[in-house]
């Protein structure tokens, strides 16, 4: 993603009672901050943050969590929460590297990760979200029967994250290669990536995984 810097994000960020800082004392808690024991999803890198607004607003009976990295593109995902009149959602601005910081062992019911950054460079393959190392961090806190939903246009980086779910010792539930021609469309919600590749005409790849 090209990033402009939004003048005063930080401080926005720090201001705002929906950002949770310090996540580290949060570990093993966030059922509490919520004040309920409904289920909890995350996405990592939710970048605007369209599709975990939507599906907060859609589900009221679980609570989410929305991890994004940098803070100039946070801020565009609170500007939506202007006029979100739940409780069921809260957000991260953290490295995903690190998430093994913020949740403890079954803590988390479902993760999705949408459109994540590519690494196309094979130096840089384990920093792609859905490498080795990344599926071993979200085994140590996804529960025995959650899932990974992972979207993308990008085929190599989808046949990539195909291999790696395999080598990481994770089973794969289904996938697709069309998502939107797919049996699995209904109900879909678009991010905003997806609607941007998807007005290209680019079809979106689906995989679902779990342990
Ligand atoms: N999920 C959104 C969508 O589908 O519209 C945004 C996709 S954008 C291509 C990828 C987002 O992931 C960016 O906002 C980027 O900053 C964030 N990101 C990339 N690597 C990350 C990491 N290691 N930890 C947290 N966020 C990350």
């Amino acid at each position: 993603m090209r990033l402009r810097n939004v003048k005063g994000s930080r401080e926005t960020i720090a201001a705002n009672s929906l950002v949770i800082q310090e996540v580290a004392a949060h570990k093993g808690q966030w059922s509490r901050l919520f004040g309920n024991d409904h289920p909890i999803f995350i996405e990592v890198g939710m970048g605007k943050g369209k599709f975990i607004v939507e599906m907060a607003r859609q589900n009221p009976q679980n609570n989410y969590i929305g991890i994004e990295k940098y803070s100039s593109v946070l801020v565009r995902a609170l500007e939506k929460m202007e006029d979100f009149e739940g409780s069921n959602l809260l957000f991260i601005r953290m490295d995903a590297e690190y998430i093994c910081d913020a949740f403890d062992k079954d803590e988390i019911s479902g993760i999705y990760l949408n459109f994540s950054d590519p690494w196309p460079k094979d130096r840089h393959a384990k920093r792609r979200l859905t490498s080795v190392p990344f599926w071993n961090r979200y085994d140590a806190f996804l529960k025995k029967d959650g899932r990974v939903t992972f979207k993308t246009d990008n085929r190599p980086l989808f046949d990539f994250s195909l291999e790696q779910v395999k080598e990481a010792g994770w089973t794969l539930e289904n996938y697709t290669f069309d998502l939107h021609h797919s049996e699995y469309a209904q109900g879909n919600i678009m991010t905003e990536y997806e609607e941007r590749f998807t007005a290209k005409g680019n079809p979106i790849c689906r995989l679902v995984a779990y342990r």
